[in-house]
């Protein structure tokens, strides 16, 4: 039978490891079920200037780095597999991967949140062939090309702002006429040179002929359509999607109590369910930050070791 480890911990972005640290500080036998890449969405992230003592030029990469390695020297062990179905119920909680079972006495479910689509025909297709939801990953393909970045937030403006160091020319599309970003970042955006703005606009359509050669773009306020074109010596262009991000929670859906996707959890990340917590973004919370991840994992994972000395 496969080991009872005190915390099993879905998901290996910062909430995650933060949850590592903290119980493996508190000597728990502690694993940490990754589907994909360490990290979760924050290695996506080129800058990050608001994490507190933080390096100068942090950047996610470095910074989950970081806090891995931190876990691993509180002996956190770590596996890859994805989670499909789960019986949380009893005192021992069964977690059903694609590759193996995992027995735990506690589970800390903290599998972040996944870039929301635009939705529109051609995004599949020329996903990886123009279409990125990662600037961090693929912005040096597009060294000296003609960059488009999709939304308004501080993610897209952010990694606007980081294309700008590739691309040629970044032009954010935004479906209103004035930014969501936080000001700082709005303020660098709108004095850097090589950003336009393509405001009031939606992507429609994005086409060409195995590279993304040309996209139609939807003025909301006229109805107007527009082709937006590869210049002739490129070929091609970039459009990098930043609209959001959605919780990763499917395979939790009738397991602990959920609102619009979000897990439910007190104040202590507790989830209806005894001895199963949430932490980060996949919880119903205010502000979806590194740092509130961290700190949900930290508090999730005391109060595993609280309720595993209450029960035994
Ligand atoms: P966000 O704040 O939800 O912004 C999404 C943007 O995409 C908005 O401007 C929204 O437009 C637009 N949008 C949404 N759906 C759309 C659609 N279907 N078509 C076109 N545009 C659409 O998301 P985010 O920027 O990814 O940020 C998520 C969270 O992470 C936020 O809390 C953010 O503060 C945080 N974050 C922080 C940092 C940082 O502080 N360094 C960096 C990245 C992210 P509207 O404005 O019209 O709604």
């Amino acid at each position: 039978m496969s080991k009872l480890y005190d915390v099993v911990i879905i998901g290996g972005g910062p909430a995650g490891l933060s949850a590592a640290l903290y119980a493996g500080r508190a000597r728990l036998s502690t694993l940490i079920i990754e589907k994909d890449k360490e990290g979760g969405q924050i290695v996506q992230t080129a800058e990050i200037e608001n994490y507190p003592g933080g390096l100068e030029e942090e950047s996610g990469p470095t910074l989950i780095d970081r806090m891995s390695g931190q876990a691993d020297k509180f002996g956190a062990e770590k596996v890859l597999d994805t989670i499909e179905d789960m019986d949380l119920g009893g005192k021992e909680k069964i977690l059903k991967g694609k590759k193996d079972t995992y027995r735990a006495k506690t589970v800390i479910i903290a599998a972040g949140a996944s870039p929301v689509p635009i939705g529109c025909p051609g995004e599949k297709e020329f996903t990886g062939k123009g279409v990125s939801y990662c600037a961090t990953c693929d912005a040096a393909f597009f060294e000296d090309f003609e960059v488009y970045v999709v939304g308004g937030g501080d993610s897209a403006v952010e990694e606007a702002l980081y294309l700008t160091k590739f691309a040629r020319k970044v032009t954010i599309i935004h479906r209103r006429d004035a930014l969501r970003a936080a000001k700082s970042i709005q303020e660098k955006a709108f004095a850097n040179e090589k950003i336009a703005f393509m405001w009031d606009s939606v992507v429609k359509e994005l086409k060409g002929d195995g590279l993304l050669e040309s996209m139609v773009v939807e003025n909301v306020k006229t109805k107007e359509l527009t082709e937006v074109k590869a210049d002739e010596e490129d070929g091609t262009f970039g459009v990098f999607v930043f609209i959001g991000f959605k919780p990763q929670s499917a395979v939790f859906e009738g397991k602990v109590e959920m609102e619009n996707g979000y897990i439910v959890t007190d104040a202590d990340m507790k989830t209806n369910v005894e001895g199963v917590y949430a932490a980060g973004d996949i919880r119903v919370k205010s502000l979806r930050q590194v740092v509130t991840a961290a700190a949900d994992g930290a508090i999730a994972a005391v109060q595993a070791g609280k309720y595993i000395e209450e029960n035994e």
